[in-house]
Formats: structure tokens, sequence, C-alpha cells
């Protein structure tokens, strides 16, 4: 078994879809193994998205990431990190397969409804980023 971070971006807490997303996730076979809702600051949507500080969509991405409420979610699968990548879809989704979350509910490139992490290394991270060591014992 192994973890992975997912997000459900402002676009899709605000037009009401986490209730569908996490849904289709547990269809999907992911446990939620903890899961919160919170409006990121500044500072913390800059600190999260660190990697991509160089990138031009950076200030845009951090503007959109801090626009209304997000919900983190620790998701625990089989090849949880690699699944959820497949199960969300291309970044685009233009690009975005049939029946996968970007496509059913992302709006454009940015506004693309759900993060989730692209290593478990990073997976590691970005869980730790999000939720306490008592919030992520296993259930
Ligand atoms: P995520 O990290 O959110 O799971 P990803 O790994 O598919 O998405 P990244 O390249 O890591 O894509 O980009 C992080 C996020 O930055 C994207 O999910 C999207 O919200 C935004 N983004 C990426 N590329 C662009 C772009 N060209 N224009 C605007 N926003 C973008
Ligand atoms: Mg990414």
């Amino acid at each position: 078994m192994q973890r992975t971070l997912a997000i459900l971006k402002p676009d899709s807490v605000g037009a009401g879809h986490a209730g569908k997303i996490l849904a289709h996730l547990e269809a999907e076979g992911f446990e939620i193994v903890a899961i919160k809702k919170m409006h990121l600051t500044t500072e913390q949507a800059q600190a999260f998205y660190e990697v991509h500080r160089k990138r031009p969509f950076y200030g845009s991405l951090v503007e959109f990431m801090t626009s209304g409420p997000i919900m983190p979610l620790a998701l625990e699968r089989e090849d949880a990190v690699t699944y959820l990548r497949q199960v969300m879809g291309a970044t685009d989704p233009i690009d975005a397969a049939e029946g996968t979350l970007r496509k059913l509910f992302a709006t454009s490139i940015e506004t693309n409804a759900i993060h989730g992490s692209d290593s478990p290394e990073n997976a590691r991270d970005e869980l730790r980023f999000f939720f306490s060591r008592a919030e992520l014992i296993a259930s």
C-alpha cells in the first residue's frame, strides 16, 4: 500500500464538486486516510509551489490556489501515486482522457480541479505539509 496527497482545488470546491470527486476516488479504490478544508495564505501557496517559482504561471497559480477554500486529502491505495495521476488525467483538460477527473471537472489548464503528488518522495513531503503525524495514523 502507498499514500499520496491530493488537493481538491478552489475551482472544484467552489463549484460544489467535492462530494462527486471524493465518491469517484473511493470508487477507484482509494481510502481517504485524512481530509481537511482550509484556505491557503499566499505564503503557504508560494511555499507549496516553490518548485514552480521560475515558471511564467507561478504568480497566477498562487493567486488561484488562494482564491477560495481547498480540500487536501491523504489517499491510500496500491500504487497510489501513479494511479492517482492516471485517474486525474492530463494537466490541461483539453488533453485529458475521457472519464478522468480533469476531463469531467477541470475548466482550464490552471483551474484543473485536483492536484496529485508526482512521485513517492514528493508525496511524503506534501503529506507532511498539510497533515500532522497524528492525523496520518492509519485508521
Ligand atoms: P498538479 O501539480 O496540480 O497535480 P500537474 O502535475 O499536472 O498538476 P504541474 O506542471 O505540476 O502540473 O503544474 C502545477 C499546476 O500549475 C497545474 O496543475 C495547473 O494548475 C498550473 N499550471 C500548469 N501549467 C500551466 C500553464 N501553462 N498555465 C497556467 N497554469 C498552469
Ligand atoms: Mg505537479
